[in-house]
């Protein structure tokens, strides 16, 4: 019974880690629209965008985790080299919430209140 202990034979994964502290490990899109998928299966999809050195749209494989947005998909690749995908967090101070101008009305009637 040996045939099924690839996964244990691994040391955990730890933030502590030195020697993956220069890699991001987390991502962040902070740009709304955009969902997360998987493609699955083998028909043709393509990146929307183009790698800098080619001129045909790249196509999306088994497997790969891609962006998309109506009808536009987008690799991981093309969303970090175009900005869609950040490694920093959004910060808070630049996150403020925008409070509308009072329009007078009450968004929500409550009944028995506001008769
Ligand atoms: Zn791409």
């Amino acid at each position: 019974m040996n045939g099924n202990d690839e996964y244990s034979s691994a040391p955990p994964p730890s933030d502590l880690d030195p020697g993956s502290s220069s890699q991001p490990s987390r991502m962040y899109v902070h740009e709304s629209g955009w969902q997360i998928s998987i493609k699955r299966g083998s028909d043709r999809v393509f990146c929307h965008l183009m790698e800098p050195e080619q001129d045909y749209y790249h196509r999306l494989v088994d497997g790969e985790i891609y962006l998309h947005q109506a009808d536009d998909r987008i690799c991981l690749s093309c969303a970090v080299r175009r900005g869609i995908i950040a490694t920093e967090p959004r910060r808070l101070r630049d996150d403020a919430p925008v409070f509308l101008p009072d329009s007078g009305e009450p968004p929500i009637p409550v009944p028995g209140v506001d008769d």
